[in-house]
């Protein structure tokens, strides 16, 4: 185990733009894209393109704890693709299965997403291992809600790797049991730990991290402090009417272009 850290060293993983490492990776969007509300998507994309956000982000299947909450709506992908081809920004969405995982690459989704719930899902992951290799498609795998820091998160790492797909990234995204106030327990500081042990970049995400748009400045710069190569932040041109975790979490456009200014400067005092 752990290969993941001595026979690729030297790979480097690029999205949007940006060569992870070189730069700070900042990625934004709705928690959901509402197939009902295309033009909101649509603003917040652009709105976010003008502050400088490198990708969007935006679910499409979505794996909710209440099963009477929204589930997603493969129409919502027509919109990400949409907002991607006017923007000429690349796209996150989460895959949760076999079938969704081939229509999100038939699409053209430039990152796939495996969320906390399916970070040991190890067939899932095998899967997205094989069907990404060979392409320069990204998989963001995200820290399973028990998952221990080092071990666990880098094996399920390793088995996209090793089924075939170097360009994995992990997020840090808060584990549970929460800190009481915060949604989650917030790990943005394992980030050193997992540098220690692999190459492999970090991007963290702080909205799920805190659950709480007022809380995601201070937790994205700590992310960033903690050696964090990028982040992927909920964001909303009208978070209160977004669908999923927006109305507490997201944060506007405007607020996201602060918060990259400040957290640019912890980048260079590193
Ligand atoms: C999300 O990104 O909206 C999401 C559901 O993330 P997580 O899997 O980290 O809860
Ligand atoms: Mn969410």
């Amino acid at each position: 185990l752990l290969d993941i850290r001595s026979e690729l060293k030297n790979h480097r993983v690029s999205f949007g733009g940006v060569e992870l490492g070189k730069e700070l990776l900042l990625i934004g969007g709705h928690c959901t894209v509402d197939p009902k509300e295309p033009n909101k998507y649509f603003e917040t994309a652009a709105a976010l393109k003008e502050v400088g956000i490198h990708a969007l982000r935006g679910g499409v299947w979505k794996p909710r704890t209440n099963p009477y909450s929204y589930q997603g709506d493969v129409k919502a992908l027509d919109i990400l693709m949409e907002a991607s081809a006017r923007t000429g920004l690349p796209v996150n969405a989460e895959v949760m299965d076999e079938e969704q995982l081939d229509i999100a690459l038939d699409a053209g989704v430039h990152m796939l997403q495996v969320g906390t719930r399916n970070a040991l899902n190890y067939s899932l992951l095998r899967q997205i291992g094989q069907k990404v290799a060979g392409r320069d498609t990204v998989v963001l795998l995200k820290r399973g809600r028990h998952m221990g820091p080092v071990n666990e998160f880098i094996s399920a790492a390793e088995y996209i790797v090793t089924f075939g797909n170097p360009n994995v990234v992990l997020c840090p995204r808060g584990t549970l049991p929460g800190l009481e106030g915060y949604r989650n327990h917030p790990d943005e500081c394992i980030t050193p730990l997992l540098k220690e042990r692999t190459w492999a970049p970090v991007v963290a995400d702080p909205s799920h991290a805190v659950g709480k748009a007022m809380y995601v400045e201070s937790c994205s710069m700590a992310a960033v402090a903690y050696g964090a190569d990028g982040l992927c932040i909920e964001s909303n041109v009208d978070p209160k009417n977004g669908l999923g975790d927006d109305p507490k979490q997201a944060i506007t456009p405007e607020a996201f272009g602060a918060l990259a200014k400040k957290c640019r400067m912890i980048w260079d005092m590193r």
